[in-house]
């Protein structure tokens, strides 16, 4: 439940997704899947598994 501190989420999967895409991002380190949404490439983001930076170049769309 640590990715709870770094993720803000307001009402997950209602209005604060709206427009939001949500990509599922592999960890170059560990290979744990950490969804990001398309808000937060500006922001850098950590895997909630290991720490590592994520690499959004390796992110995919989750659809
Ligand atoms: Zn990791």
């Amino acid at each position: 439940m640590a990715d709870e501190l770094t993720t803000p989420k307001h009402c997950p999967g209602f209005e604060a997704n709206k427009g939001l895409k949500v990509f599922s991002c592999k960890c170059p380190n560990c290979g744990h899947a950490n969804e990001i949404f398309s808000d937060e490439f500006d922001k850098p983001r950590k895997c909630s598994n290991c720490g590592t930076q994520i690499d959004f170049t390796k992110c995919v769309l989750d659809v």
